[in-house]
Formats: C-alpha cells, sequence, structure tokens
C-alpha cells in the first residue's frame, strides 16, 4: 500500500519496499559488527581431480549468520558487502582464515592432498591500488606458499579498467598466486581481455553443466573444443555444480579435469572438509 509523507506527493515505497531496505541496512550492520569481531564463518567445498581420482583444493565459501535473522545467503549479503564497501575488509579477514585453513591441514594432516584453497575476490576490490601489496602480505604473514592461494574472480572484473586489472593480477601471478575465471559462460566480457589474463583454472557456471547435461543438448562438441582450447592455452577446466552422474559423465567426456558439486561433497566447516579432503 503506497503512503504519502507529507507534501502531496504519493510515495512510491510499498511496505515491502520498506521492509527490504530495512532488511538491508541491518545486513550492512551485521556485517560491520562480524567484521569487528574477525567472527565470519568459513565453509570449505573440496574439489575433486578426475585424473588423480582425489581431493586436491577447496573453495572457501564465506557464511553469515546472525541471532536475529538466522542465516543469511551470499547471494544476499554479498552484494550489500559491495555496495557499502565492506567487501575489502571482508575479503582479507576471509583469506587471513584461508590461510591458516591451509596452514593447519599442512600441520595436523600432513599426508591430506590439499594442494590450494581459493578465495572470491569481487571485482569491485580491483580498483584499490594496494590489493596486491594487503594480499601478499596477508599470505607471507601466515608463512605459507602463495601458490596454496587461489583467487577467484568473475568476467565482470575486466568490465571497467582492463589494463589496471591486469597489472594486480600480474603482480600477485608473479610471486605464484594462482587464478581462477569463476562463473564461466554467465558473463558478457571481452574474449582478448580474458585471454590476456593468466588464469589456472577455469571454472565452467553450474547453468552450463546443468544445460549440458540435457537430453536434447547440442553443444557437447562445442564445450569439448572449448575445455580442449583453455588446456592448449595452459587453463584446468573445473565443472561447477556437478549434482547427478549424467553430468560427472557428460563433463569427463569434454575433457574436464577438475570438479566441485554436491555429487562429491558440499561446502562444510573446517574439520570436516579436512577430514574428506584427507579421505577419513
Ligand atoms: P561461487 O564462487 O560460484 O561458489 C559456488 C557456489 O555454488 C556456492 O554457493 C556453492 O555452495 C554452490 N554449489 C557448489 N556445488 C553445487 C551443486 O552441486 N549444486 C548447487 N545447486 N550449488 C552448488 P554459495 O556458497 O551460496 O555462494 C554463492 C556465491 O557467493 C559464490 O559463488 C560467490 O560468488 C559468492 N561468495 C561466497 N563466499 C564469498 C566470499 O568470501 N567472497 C566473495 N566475494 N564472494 C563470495
Ligand atoms: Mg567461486
Ligand atoms: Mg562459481
Ligand atoms: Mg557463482
Amino acid at each position: 500500500e503506497s503512503k504519502r509523507l507529507g507534501s502531496n506527493e504519493p510515495c512510491r515505497c510499498t511496505e515491502d519496499m520498506v521492509q527490504a531496505i530495512k532488511r538491508k541496512h541491518r545486513i550492512a550492520d551485521i556485517l560491520r559488527s562480524t567484521i569487528a569481531e574477525d567472527g565470519f564463518q568459513i565453509h570449505y567445498q573440496p574439489i575433486w581431480s578426475i585424473p588423480r581420482q582425489r581431493f586436491v583444493a577447496a573453495e572457501a565459501l564465506c557464511r553469515l549468520t546472525s541471532t536475529e535473522l538466522g542465516p543469511i545467503p551470499p547471494a544476499e549479503f554479498i552484494p550489500i558487502a559491495e555496495e557499502t564497501g565492506l567487501i575489502v575488509d571482508m575479503t582479507y579477514q576471509v583469506l587471513d582464515k584461508v590461510c591458516k585453513f591451509v596452514k593447519s591441514a599442512r600441520d595436523e594432516h600432513p599426508d591430506a592432498p590439499l594442494e590450494s584453497v581459493s578465495v572470491n575476490f569481487s571485482a569491485i576490490q580491483f580498483v584499490q591500488s594496494d590489493l596486491a601489496e594487503r594480499t601478499l602480505a596477508i599470505v607471507k604473514a601466515n608463512g605459507i606458499e602463495p601458490s596454496s592461494i587461489k583467487i577467484e574472480v568473475t568476467e565482470s572484473v575486466l568490465i571497467s579498467n582492463p589494463d589496471t586489472v591486469k597489472q594486480l593480477i600480474m603482480a600477485m601471478h608473479e610471486v605464484g598466486i594462482q587464478f581462477c575465471l569463476d562463473d564461466f559462460g554467465t558473463g558478457y566480457s571481452n574474449l582478448s581481455n580474458i585471454l590476456d589474463l593468466p588464469f589456472d583454472v577455469v571454472k565452467l557456471d553450474k547453468s552450463i553443466v546443468w544445460m549440458a547435461s540435457e537430453r536434447d543438448f547440442e553443444g557437447s562438441d562445442f564445450l569439448g573444443h572449448l575445455v580442449a582450447s583453455f588446456k592448449a592455452m595452459g587453463s584446468a577446466v573445473l565443472a561447477e555444480g556437478v549434482e547427478t552422474q549424467a553430468q560427472r559423465a557428460f563433463i569427463e567426456s569434454c575433457g574436464c579435469s577438475l570438479i566441485q558439486g554436491f555429487l562429491y561433497a558440499k561446502p562444510s566447516p573446517q574439520s570436516e572438509a579436512l577430514a574428506i579432503i584427507a579421505g577419513k
């Protein structure tokens, strides 16, 4: 129902919109206090290697829960963290926890084949000129090899200033940090900009994986060639969102070497994820 705000101008805000705005502000407050307490929870989703037939890596996925609102999905809080700029501090805290996870995995499970953990970075962070410096400082302070960390970015990182972005990525890549192109197949950036960057892994978005496993899908040859092309350029190809055996079989037939999906493992807290990766 519309309300009037004093004047005779009708307010176009419905009660739903008012509630949505209030919830957004509430979530921004929760993000602020979680940052103040360094209190983000992180779940790790194990990543399966097809050639090696075992888990080799994991993706860190940030979790936010409040006593008042319960669990808040990333699809809701990440855009708010981006709009408020809180994503910058949030990501450094997540990265620091991920480095500690890698370290404890090496210490507590020396036989665990965990090679790297990936962390999602937001496109808006790539306007920060100290991004590479601060990222490397966190990795170094934790005493882990930079090659244990993979940074995931989506094509949206390339929309505004590809030259600056390339410089930042190169600065981190040169010292050993790896990069993943996340959600590939959903963006609309210039292909030459993508091909110009050193992606160690290209992650096929789940929408492609799901579409490709439909009976009447006609793009299998195309996908096979696409995967082969990325491999020829030195990128491994990972399939996201693999939920069924049919999807797994299709993905294998396309030549993907890495799989991340509920069929293999769901995101879970640190100790559970480590046990899964260690095969215990
Ligand atoms: P993403 O980076 O593409 O992460 C993969 C998402 O797919 C995760 O959702 C994961 O739980 C989900 N997933 C994995 N396997 C399957 C499957 O087999 N089926 C289905 N239906 N889903 C699957 P989640 O954790 O809800 O995260 C959503 C998005 O939020 C992430 O997509 C990422 O873009 C963003 N996000 C999460 N954590 C962070 C973070 O720390 N920083 C930033 N910047 N973004 C984050
Ligand atoms: Mg990701
Ligand atoms: Mg993804
Ligand atoms: Mg995604």
